[in-house]
């Protein structure tokens, strides 16, 4: 018996089903999607299909009908009851449908259980940065990289100036300890699920977007054979099943993933130029952002002089109170940096090239404050020019060039290369150097010791205006010299 109600309700079921389709069919009016009842979100879309070639008005606005007979809109709902009005005109024909869509605000998610985190955390910093050791001289302890603002690390202990932070379960760094406060008891580490990535070109760079539930800490790695630019997001889980890059990039070829630790993600950023322009890593919002610039549009214009229409930074060690080294006779190491970048600007500019200067005058102006400048005037590439100090004050010391980054070893080395044309002793070339104007890496950057103040017949030279011109023509050849390599590379 019971089973005979069943096939009954199942055979009026379908004979209901089938008169309403036919119903449809006959008034050539179907709502297919947004007739809802209770909504969530303020954006909701009505899509339906009518007889091709009618007139479709959604709250009595007309909408585009397509010749397949489908029609749509989005509607931007207020909170509560909202009347949706869909009429067809079909020649003397009209059909409508009225239904209504309540629109309620999404319940608040509940509140995660709050886990009390016993350890200390500390935040970081605007301008904070890694060291791999406690280790230290002159210019301070080895800077791993910049990390942005922001994230929470597990405090492990203080070392002198210097906090001992966890980056992952199996790896840990130094913080300076004015780059970061300690956070309010009970504040967690951050660790993220990550999320899709996308690869867009930016205009004068490309950028990878990739989405994060917090700001995780991360190691940068740059290498140039293979050309790569590695990330590692630390205390991060990979769940990137969306990876979106489009046609038009300039300076990466493409991008990968590696979950390398249980919670370290190994960003793998393949890179097109042979040459670098500088990068950038940083958070907007939740999102890790990493800028890689693109080589400027200028160096394709190839009838140009290699300078023409570049923009380089020229930074003269010292100023003001700060002399730099002093000479046996007396003489000044800032007056002498500030001379020969006054110099070599004149030359840049005869051949096309603009010049950002971090000082002009004799006046000390701060490490970040000179970074700024040149990031502000969006340089294309930075010299910073000194005079050293040290060794032996009886023999020629000699000229040497310095870079932290392995890729801009190439133009170290090419200004090394034609100031050593001059007869002069070679002092070096010197990687991984921890100088604060060696430091960015968003644009290329160099270092010229020119000669040694404390050395009697380098200081012979150095007191002399015709040497320092010519060697500031040597630094002008090189860059010419290392443009035209770049050039050629394209
Ligand atoms: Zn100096």
């Amino acid at each position: 018996m019971k089973q005979k109600i069943n096939l009954l309700s199942y055979l009026v079921l379908v004979m209901m089903l089938t008169l309403t389709g036919y119903a449809q069919d006959n008034t050539s009016l179907r709502i297919v999607r947004g007739k809802t009842d209770t909504v969530f979100a303020r954006s909701h879309f009505v899509i339906g299909v009518a007889e091709p070639g009618s007139n479709v008005y959604i709250n009595d606005i007309l909408v585009k009908q397509y010749s397949t007979g489908s029609f749509g809109t989005e509607l931007m709902l207020q909170h509560g009851d909202n009347p949706v009005v869909v009429r067809v005109v079909s020649g003397a024909k009209e059909v409508s449908d009225n239904f209504s869509v309540f629109y309620k605000q999404a319940p608040a998610p509940q509140p995660v259980k709050t886990t009390h985190f016993n350890s200390p955390v500390v935040v970081t910093k605007k301008g904070a940065y890694l060291n791999s050791s406690s280790g230290a001289d002159r210019l301070g302890g080895n800077k791993m990289n910049f990390l942005a603002e922001g994230i929470a690390l597990e405090l492990l202990g203080v070392e002198g100036n210097l906090y001992k932070v966890r980056l992952s379960e199996n790896r840990t760094a130094f913080i300076p300890r004015q780059f970061a406060d300690v956070a309010p008891f009970g504040q967690m580490p951050a660790t993220s699920i990550s999320s899709s990535w996308s690869v867009t070109n930016a205009g004068n760079a490309d950028r990878i977007r990739i989405a994060l539930e917090n700001r995780q800490p991360y190691l940068v790695y740059r290498s140039v054979d293979p050309n790569q630019l590695v990330v590692e997001l630390h205390g991060t889980f990979n769940n990137s099943n969306w990876i979106t890059q489009y046609r038009n990039l300039n300076s990466i070829e493409h991008v990968h993933l590696n979950q390398i630790g249980s919670d370290v993600l190994q960003v793998v950023v393949s890179l097109k130029d042979k040459y670098s322009w500088g990068y950038s890593v940083d958070y907007v919002g939740n999102s890790l952002e990493i800028i890689v610039k693109h080589t400027p549009k200028v160096l394709y214009e190839r009838s140009r002089n290699p300078l023409a229409g570049l923009v380089i930074g020229l930074d003269a060690g010292h100023g003001g109170p700060a002399n730099g080294a002093v000479s046996p006779s007396g003489i000044k190491e800032k007056d002498l940096n500030l001379d020969m970048v006054l110099a070599l600007k004149e030359m840049i500019e005869k051949k096309g090239g603009k010049v950002v200067l971090s000082r002009s005058e004799d006046i000390d102006v701060p490490m970040q404050q000179r970074g700024e400048i040149f990031r502000n005037g969006k340089v294309d590439l930075m010299v910073s020019v000194h005079c050293n100090a040290g060794g032996n004050p009886l023999r020629p010391m000699g000229t040497s060039t310095y870079y932290r980054h392995i890729e801009y070893r190439p133009l170290a080395k090419t200004i090394l290369n034609r100031i050593m044309d001059l007869e002069v002793g070679e002092f070096g070339l010197v990687g991984n150097f921890n100088f604060s104007m060696n430091a960015p890496t968003d644009f290329p950057t160099v270092l010229v010791e020119t000669l040694f103040m404390s050395s009697l017949p380098d200081e012979e030279l150095l007191a002399s205006p015709k040497f320092r011109r010519e060697m500031m023509e040597k630094v002008l050849f090189g860059l010419e010299e290392y443009i035209s390599e770049v050039r050629k590379s394209l």
